[in-house]
C-alpha cells in the first residue's frame, strides 16, 4: 500500500504579492483577475475586534501530490486573510507549521525584504525542522522584473531555503514549489 502524509502549510509575505492567487491555482487550477484582495476595510478590523483572537485564522485548504513512488502528500494549506496588511500575523498562525511559502513579487523589491522579514521571524519563532521555500510571483510580468533571480537564489542558498519563480496567473512554476517541498519534508 502507498503511504499517505499530510502536512500543515502556511502562506507568508506582502499584502497583493499573490498568495491567494497561488493557492487557486494550486488547489483549483484557477486564476481570476479581478479578484479582490481577500479582505479589506474598517469592516474587518471591527470583525476581528468582535469576534476575538481566534477568529482571525484563516480556514484552510487541501491539495494532494502524489511523488513517482505513489506516496501522497496532502497539504493543509493556511492562507491569510489578509491580516498581513494590518499588523504583523500572529505566531499562532505558523504554529505546528510543517512548512512555509514565504511569497514576494518579482516586479516589487520591496516585497522581497518583507518576504524576507517573514523568513528571519519563522527561524527565531516557528517549529526548527520548518521546510520554508522562497518564492518569487508574477513571473509572467518578467518585463518589469525588479528582482533578479540571482540576488533571490544567492540569499536563498545562503539562508538554507528552497526558491523558484511562479506565475499563479500563468500556472508556470507553482505544482513545482509544491512538490519540491513534498520530496523536502520527512516522509518516514
Ligand atoms: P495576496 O494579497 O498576497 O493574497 O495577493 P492576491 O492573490 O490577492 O493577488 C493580488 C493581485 O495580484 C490580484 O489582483 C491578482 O490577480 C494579482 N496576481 C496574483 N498573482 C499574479 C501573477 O502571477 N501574475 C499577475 N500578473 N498577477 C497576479
Ligand atoms: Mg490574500
Amino acid at each position: 500500500m502507498s503511504k499517505q502524509f499530510q502536512f500543515k502549510l502556511v502562506l507568508l509575505g506582502e499584502s497583493a504579492v499573490g498568495k491567494s492567487s497561488l493557492v487557486l491555482r494550486f488547489v483549483k487550477d484557477q486564476f481570476d483577475d479581478y479578484r479582490e484582495s481577500t479582505i479589506g476595510g474598517p469592516s474587518f478590523v471591527s470583525l476581528v475586534s468582535y469576534l476575538g483572537a481566534d477568529s482571525r485564522e484563516a480556514a484552510f485548504l487541501t491539495q494532494t501530490v502524489t511523488l513517482e513512488d505513489q506516496t501522497t502528500v496532502k497539504f493543509e494549506i493556511w492562507d491569510t486573510a489578509g491580516q498581513e496588511r494590518y499588523k504583523s500575523l500572529a505566531p499562532m498562525y505558523y504554529r505546528n507549521a510543517n512548512c512555509a511559502v514565504v511569497v514576494y513579487d518579482i516586479t516589487q523589491s520591496t516585497s522581497l525584504e518583507k518576504a524576507k522579514s517573514w523568513i528571519r521571524e519563522l527561524q527565531r519563532q516557528a517549529d526548527p525542522n520548518i521546510v520554508i521555500a522562497l518564492c518569487g510571483n508574477k513571473l509572467d510580468l518578467a518585463s518589469r522584473r525588479q528582482v533578479s533571480q540571482e540576488e533571490a537564489k544567492k540569499y536563498a542558498d545562503e539562508e538554507g531555503l528552497m526558491w523558484g519563480e511562479t506565475s499563479a496567473k500563468s500556472g508556470e512554476g507553482v505544482a513545482d514549489i509544491f512538490t519540491s517541498i513534498a520530496k523536502k519534508l520527512p516522509l518516514t
